[in-house]
């Protein structure tokens, strides 16, 4: 950004990033949706949204573009998603201090944030080359057996407020590589960096040149604009990240019209201390993994099992950092932990804790922190002695708390480790190998992400990234998870001068 004087607000940041962007200012002035920010509550913009029949049109252009696109050779797709990666790498910082602004982010991680977008995009560029198929041996002679990946359709991308621009990217740099067009449904929560990644991408779509107009869309609107792109016939793949109560509405429907879903939804997530661990390595990832982004990661650290011989050395050096962690404006630089979204995450928070207190667990922290904004939450992160896995513990509480528990018995631990609906993210901390080895074996940790020595939440972009059970199951980011945004087609060449049928069937005429 570059703006002769320094803004006045937070809401005039906003807009002169946005301008910068390019973003149209009429998108985000006058407008039936509010944006706020989290950091001080003040309204940021108000943008227009898109009705139920513009959204159908905007899906329909999205399907003409996909059949345009599908038939761009895939290493010359990358090369618009490479754009998109340097686009990103020259707005680095403006889209990075966006997110805080408007997820209330600290600034490393909204800088992060942008960061694993261009990580993804190098990805996908590399896999542009790479979507392959296998040969397979036939029975029958004279004839070649083959998998060949093809583009899929329209996909639709539904994304939640803490990952306001990351999940977007991993999905659309995916699907843009795969010969698919994307149709996005940001959270109305941070509908301000979705305008601005969309004016993003449209720079590295000028620059491509050729790409079908209707490419990559964005929706701006509620969960009922969301429900329009779930239903839509046209949209044969929907990756929908958010709530496990949002998934629990979202997978029928897509199921009732045989769509597939990527569902990326709630986590409960679980560390264990043993007896060996490393406590200082221990103490900080714990940290980090539960109070960092103010404990609305998906990946968060929501429950620690703490072994009872080393419960004492650990449990009073982490409730000094929780007592001693700076919590305030992110924007300032000086803090750790930002805001809370807004106040319902603030009464889920209390809640929690009461239901804690009503279950016999100790809170230590949890209160308002006053920073002079009446319309902005922020909160001392809490931690909760527990004495037993119960209550609240069960549940994802969208907030920073952490559940301390003591254990004794290393099988009994790992079942109430597993012992919650959902299944995303998990770590243990041993250095006895039995212990990290079991964590990670078929009858440990039954979550999509089980790490040794690193806490639940920070992945790398090139491991398949979801979870398990209320999770979703879905799968987004680097190893495979390209082959869910295609259809795989099996083909069977003869190029003899008979026709065999396989499993020695006779049928001659
Ligand atoms: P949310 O479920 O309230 O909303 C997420 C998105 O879904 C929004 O865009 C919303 O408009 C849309 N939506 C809600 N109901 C819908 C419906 N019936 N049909 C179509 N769209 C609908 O979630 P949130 O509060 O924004 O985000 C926090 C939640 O997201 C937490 O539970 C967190 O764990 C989860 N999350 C999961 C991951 C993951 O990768 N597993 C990543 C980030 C966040």
């Amino acid at each position: 950004m570059n703006i002769a004087a320094k803004p006045t607000s937070i809401a005039a940041e906003a807009a002169a990033i946005l301008e910068s962007l390019g973003v149209d200012k009429a998108a985000y002035t006058n407008g039936d949706l509010k944006s706020f920010s989290p950091i001080t509550g003040e309204q940021t913009g108000s943008l227009k949204t898109v009705s139920a029949s513009e959204a159908t049109a905007v899906i329909d252009r999205a399907d003409a573009a996909f059949r345009t696109w599908r038939l761009v050779p895939a290493p010359k797709r990358g090369e618009l998603v490479r754009l998109l990666g340097e686009e990103l790498r020259a707005a680095k910082a403006d889209l990075g201090r966006l997110v805080s602004i408007e997820a209330g982010k600290i600034p490393s991680e909204g800088l992060g944030e942008v960061q694993e977008m261009i990580d993804i995009c190098d990805f996908a560029v590399g896999l542009s080359r790479q979507l392959y198929g296998l040969t397979i041996a036939t029975e029958r002679p004279g004839h070649r057996m083959m998998e060949t990946w093809h583009p899929l359709g329209v996909i639709g991308i539904i994304s939640a407020f803490n990952f306001p621009v990351a999940v977007w990217a991993w999905n659309a740099a995916l699907a843009l590589v795969c010969g698919n067009s994307v149709v996005w449904k940001p959270s109305e929560k941070t509908p301000l960096t979705a305008l601005a990644s969309q004016a993003i991408l449209e720079r590295a779509i000028k620059r491509f040149g050729d790409a079908p107009e209707g490419l990559a869309q964005v929706l701006i609107g509620d969960r009922t604009v969301g429900e329009v792109l779930v239903d839509h016939p046209k949209v044969p793949l929907v990756s929908a990240t958010g709530s496990t109560r949002m998934g629990r509405e979202v997978g029928p429907r897509l199921a009732k019209r045989f769509a597939r879903a990527i569902l990326e939804l709630g986590g409960n997530n679980g560390g264990i201390v043993c007896p060996s661990a490393d406590l200082d390595m221990a103490l900080r990832a714990i940290a980090f993994g539960a109070m960092g982004t103010a404990g609305q990661r998906c990946t968060t650290l929501r429950r620690l099992f703490v072994h009872d011989s080393v419960y004492d050395q650990l449990v009073p050096r982490l409730k000094k950092a929780y007592a001693s962690v700076s919590v305030g404006n992110p924007l300032d630089g000086g803090a750790l932990v930002g805001p809370l979204i807004d106040k319902l995450a603030f009464d889920a928070m209390q809640e929690a804790l009461g239901e804690a207190r009503a279950h016999g667990g100790t809170v230590h922290g949890g209160e308002r922190v006053d920073t002079g904004s009446a319309d902005a939450y922020y909160v001392k992160p809490a931690l909760v002695e527990m004495p037993a896995h119960a209550g609240p513990v069960l549940e994802e509480t969208f907030a920073p708390i952490l559940y301390v528990l003591k254990y004794s018995d290393f099988d009994a631990v790992l079942a109430d480790h597993n012992a919650v609906g959902a299944g995303l993210s998990s770590s243990i901390f041993t250095l006895d190998m039995r212990e990290a080895e079991r964590f990670l074996a078929a009858d440990g940790s039954d979550c999509g992400i089980a790490n040794v020595n690193i806490g639940t939440s920070g992945a790398e972009i090139g491991g398949a990234f979801g979870g398990e059970k209320e999770t979703g199951g879905g799968r987004e980011s680097g190893s495979d998870a390209w082959k869910a945004y295609m259809r795989r087609a099996t083909n069977t060449v003869n190029y003899s001068k008979s026709l065999p049928l396989a499993q020695g069937v006779s049928f001659d005429i």
